[in-house]
């Protein structure tokens, strides 16, 4: 059956994960009257749309959403359940590799670079670490960014202290803090990390997803509209303005166009300068100052701590994780441009260990990661004459790291022995760098800037520089070489974004709703 897509909206939101949400929200809460629409590439994997998969009870179910998050060409999974990484690069569930073009000639490419395709997008999958960023890793030109960051922490429902009561957190920090507070301002000590994630009524974990950022204010919105399996193909400009998105419905092949009085484009930090650059919308800076986290990882079990008993781990299920060391932060200082987080081996996105039977909790994953030293030469180029599995120019990534990095990475090292030290014991002998890419965190491909300068793409809220209407969101638009996790940050961007759009939409009424004959096929997605 073909669906109906509405003729006009106000505002379409291209990309569903955690800021095309944030849009949707703000847009629900600041502008009600205003017909919003999400436009998503992937399909639905939960109800309500957009749920983390970790919060699947069935473990079939969940794999199965996992699968149909990675694209035209999902991993296969061995009968042990493990992925076989023929290329040697990272494999992580319901994350699908750029197949080709990751890498050029006597560059350093991001082998690891990946993405999802689904409601929800990486936000689906994620560990969901959403620390502060601090000093350089700041948006200078940025006077309220801590207001939009209080608010990210609300639209993510961020908890601070999540495991505070697990058995070997106090444990973990205390040595951590041991080693790395004497040299460190207050506000950047050894603490907690903050996660979005909350306890539900049955004490298991729920972990935020797209699902907790459009929030019921969203879902009830009658003026909102989520359409998934929708990808969109081009944004239409016309006297430099963006007017509409042509859609390609992805179940019946057809494509259709939606006019719009405000395009928001939060389709990843490849998608993003992907989509720009396939509607004719080609700054100088699209694609380029691209940053990847290069990031290292080591393993310790805790030294000198009593084995819990039995009874008190994992009593909540498969679903939840077993959170007996909660997850400590080193945050990112400038002396010590890394940011560093230490946690329990259940809750990492790398497996490191195959055989081993820790006591619960007792083994600990260190996950460095490091701030980038921006070039413009590293960027993400499109070609006009090839195309990608989705039909859109296709990709090749040009990315090196400078002798600079090589010394972060050098610090980052002495660091994260650092801190193994003070825990435990080392399991394996050396930390092991990832290849570029495995971080997930890319950023700067759309970057904001004070001003347009060919730096950057587009402005302080986030509107493209020379395109009214038009706006970018992701991790993308982070113009600094941020090290700690960003999607709080991007998400705070898009609070940012979002709010100067119901701003305008409340100057410059115009009623151009189109879309309750189409609500109903709409909901169905
Ligand atoms: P995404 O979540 O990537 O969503 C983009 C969406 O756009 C996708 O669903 C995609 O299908 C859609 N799209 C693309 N092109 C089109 C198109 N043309 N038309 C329509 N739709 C399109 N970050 C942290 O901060 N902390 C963490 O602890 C953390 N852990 C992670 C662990 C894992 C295993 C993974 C996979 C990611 C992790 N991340 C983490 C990264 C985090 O998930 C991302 O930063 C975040 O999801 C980015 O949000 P986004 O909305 O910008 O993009």
């Amino acid at each position: 059956m073909t669906r109906s897509f509405p003729n006009a909206v106000d505002v379409a939101i291209v990309g569903s994960g955690p800021t095309g949400a944030a849009y949707a929200r703000i847009l629900s809460e600041q502008a009600p009257q205003a017909a919003v629409a999400v436009f998503e590439s992937g399909p639905v994997l939960t109800d309500p749309p957009g749920m983390h998969v970790k919060n699947i009870a069935d473990p079939v179910a969940r794999v199965a959403a996992q699968r149909s998050s990675e694209g035209l060409r999902p991993h296969t999974q061995s009968p042990e359940g493990h992925y076989p990484d023929p290329s040697r690069r990272v494999v992580r569930p319901g994350t699908h590799l750029l197949p080709d073009g990751y890498r050029q000639p006597g560059e350093d490419g991001l082998p690891a670079l990946a993405m999802s395709t689904n409601v929800g997008g990486m936000g689906a999958h994620w560990t969901a670490a959403c620390p502060r960023p601090g000093g350089a890793e700041r948006i200078a030109f940025l006077p309220d960014l801590d207001e939009l960051l209080d608010e990210a922490e609300r639209l993510l429902g961020v908890d601070r202290h999540p495991f505070d009561d697990a058995p070997y957190a106090d444990v973990v920090r205390a040595r951590l803090g041991t080693e790395f507070d004497p040299s460190r301002p207050e506000e950047r000590r050894v603490r907690p990390m903050p996660l979005a994630v909350r306890r539900r009524a049955d004490g298991a974990l729920a972990w935020s997803g797209s699902d907790v950022v459009f929030g019921d204010t969203t879902r009830n919105n009658p003026n909102f509209l989520l359409f998934a399996d929708a990808q969109v193909r081009r944004v239409l400009v016309e006297d430099g303005r963006a007017v509409g998105v042509i859609v390609r419905d992805r179940i019946d092949g057809g494509e259709r166009e939606v006019r719009a009085r405000f395009v928001v484009v939060a389709a990843d930090a490849l998608r993003t300068p992907q989509l720009l650059y396939a509607s004719g919308v080609r700054p100088p800076a699209l694609g380029r100052y691209l940053n990847d986290q290069p990031q290292m990882i080591f393993a310790v079990r805790l030294r000198d701590v009593s084995r819990q008993p039995e009874a008190e781990h994992s009593p909540r299920g498969d679903t939840a994780i077993a959170e007996e060391s909660g997850v400590s932060w080193v945050p990112y200082i400038d002396e010590e441009p890394f940011h560093g987080q230490v946690m329990q081996l259940d809750a990492s996105p790398i497996p490191l260990l195959d055989e081993d039977e820790p006591a619960p909790g007792t083994i600990v994953g260190l996950g460095w990661f490091c701030g980038k030293d921006l070039q413009e030469s590293d960027r993400i180029e499109f070609d006009d004459s090839a195309t990608d599995d989705y039909g859109m120019p296709k990709p090749r990534i040009h990315y090196t790291l400078t002798p600079r990095d090589h010394e972060t990475l050098g610090r980052a090292r002495a660091a994260i022995l650092r801190a193994a030290r003070a825990l435990g014991d080392f399991i394996g002998d050396e930390p092991m760098v990832l290849s570029p890419g495995a971080s997930l965190h890319y950023q700067g491909t759309t970057r904001m800037g004070p001003v347009d300068d060919d730096t950057s793409v587009c402005a302080p809220n986030s509107e493209v520089w020379g395109v009214s209407g038009l706006y970018v969101a992701g991790n993308n638009v982070i113009p600094t070489p941020i090290a700690c996790n960003p999607t709080l940050t991007s998400v705070a961007l898009a609070v940012g974004g979002a709010r100067d759009i119901a701003a305008r939409l409340a100057a410059e009424p115009e009623d151009t709703k189109d879309t309750k004959d189409t609500k109903d096929t709409a909901a169905s997605t």
